[in-house]
């Protein structure tokens, strides 16, 4: 069903494209903040917008950061930030399932997505060669690649294994037993527990 009025037709459009909302929710979610404009809609209007104008993309972590302020995840900034462990993952709701597993605590590095000639993602979108960077500068002993049991997350771990050829770390991924197809954020505890736990080298020197 359309509403007549454009201006309302493309807020609930808008609304639609959020993950996990339909035509209908969106509909109910544009009414509910009609109804409440002053309170509500306005005050996420301007959230939006200094949202949209100040966070950005940490260039050397991929963790969120404010446009003026120092990356506050992964504080990649240090200089002498020295430690021996650095996971990869595809996106922050990925480290958050990892770090709810309690059975990692350390350092991570957030692609931003996968290899995919489709959504436009490259080796430098996922800040491979910031990765390597970091892997020198900060003494890192094992990478450990925690992309998804997908065709792209285990294209872009085989990449990513490649590039760090030639330096004397650990690499390992997660092991099998992530079901076929599956995306890290959507696992349960235990199965990312026993998979992180029992991680494969890849190569190892
Ligand atoms: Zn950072």
């Amino acid at each position: 069903m359309k509403f007549t009025e454009p201006a309302l037709d493309n807020l609930i459009n808008l609304i639609s494209r959020l993950p996990g909302l339909g035509p209908k929710s969106a509909r109910r979610i544009a009414l509910y903040l009609l109804k409440n404009k002053d309170s509500l809609m306005k005050p996420l209007a301007e959230t939006l917008s200094n949202a949209h104008s100040k966070i950005i993309r940490c260039q050397i972590c991929g963790a969120i950061k404010s446009l003026d302020a120092n990356c506050t995840i992964e504080k990649c900034y240090y200089i002498n930030n020295s430690y021996d462990q650095l996971c990869i993952v595809e996106n922050i709701a990925d480290m958050w399932a990892m770090e709810a597993t309690n059975i990692y605590k350390g350092h991570y590095h957030i692609l931003g997505g996968t290899l995919s000639a489709l959504n436009g993602s490259n080796p430098e979108t996922l800040l491979i060669n910031s990765l390597i960077e970091r892997v020198k500068k900060n003494n890192v002993k094992e990478v450990i690649i925690a992309t998804s049991a997908t065709i792209e997350g285990q294209t872009t771990a085989h990449y990513i294994n490649d590039s760090l050829q030639g330096l004397s770390i650990k690499i390992t991924k997660l092991a099998h037993g992530l079901p076929v197809g599956s995306e890290i954020e959507y696992l349960d505890d235990g199965t990312l527990f026993s998979a992180f736990k029992y991680r494969n080298p890849i190569s190892e020197k």
